[in-house]
């Protein structure tokens, strides 16, 4: 889940992007309308997080604009006008919800939260074979045994989970779960690979993250279900 946060004031977008981040989303951030509607035009975002008071235009503008160019990325506007009229002029103009400044964090990220579960309403829980990743708790569990994952472990493995069946390129994975200040390798993906596969995978007889040759990798559950017999587990560091 990739979302990009507009807003000018530095402090309060730092604090929304550490927060959001620690959420375990990718998040880009633009400091004017301009940079916003820049990268809303080269980036598919899940979520916008708009503030209304720009130094270059009107939030209401930018969510215009957003909204013009295509049915677009659902929009949270989140400003320090708290009259009535704001906020309907906001929501008729397309937003999908509105928080009013100040606001309290877990406020915003359950607000957050239920506006990405709108989209993909059969999603919130993902599965394949025995494991199963509950999108809303960002709780997964293997054969009911449950598993701690860091927030981009976590990140990685919902990606894979919602495109199950289809190989994922690094870049495809580092686009997804890094935002944009993150110039790295990809190389990063399989360090967080290979963790995800320590914690999901290997005290298990059925592997489910599978490494697909000259692209990436792929979730799935192998076509021939291996019998779960105990002595079986292997220990493959000897
Ligand atoms: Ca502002």
């Amino acid at each position: 889940m990739r979302l990009l946060v507009v807003e000018d004031e530095k402090r309060i977008a730092d604090f929304l992007c550490r927060g959001l981040e620690g959420a375990g989303y990718a998040v880009d951030a633009a400091a004017n309308g301009a940079g916003a509607l820049d990268l809303t035009h080269s980036t598919d975002y899940d979520l916008v997080i708009l503030d209304l008071m720009l130094p270059d235009m009107d939030g209401i503008e930018v969510l215009e604009r957003i909204r013009r160019a295509k049915a677009g990325p659902p929009v949270l506007i989140l400003s320090a006008r708290s009259s009535l009229d704001d906020r309907v002029k906001g929501l008729e103009q397309g937003a999908d919800d509105y928080l009013v400044k100040p606001f309290a964090f877990v406020e915003l990220l359950a607000r957050v939260r239920a506006l990405l579960r709108r989209g993909q309403p059969t999603l919130e829980k993902l599965q394949v074979a025995d494991l199963a990743l509950d999108c809303i708790r960002r709780k997964v569990t293997r054969a009911a045994e449950t598993i701690d994952l860091a927030p981009k472990e976590f990140g990685i493995l919902e990606y894979m989970m919602r495109n199950r069946g289809r190989p994922l390129s690094r870049t495809m994975i580092v686009e997804h779960v890094w935002d944009m200040d993150y110039d790295g390798l990809t190389n990063i993906v399989d360090v967080y690979i290979r963790h995800l596969r320590s914690k999901i995978d290997d005290r298990f007889p059925q592997k489910l993250i599978q490494t697909v040759r000259g692209i990436g990798y792929m979730i799935e559950a192998p076509d021939k279900p291996v019998d779960r017999a105990p002595d079986a587990v292997s220990e493959r560091q000897g």
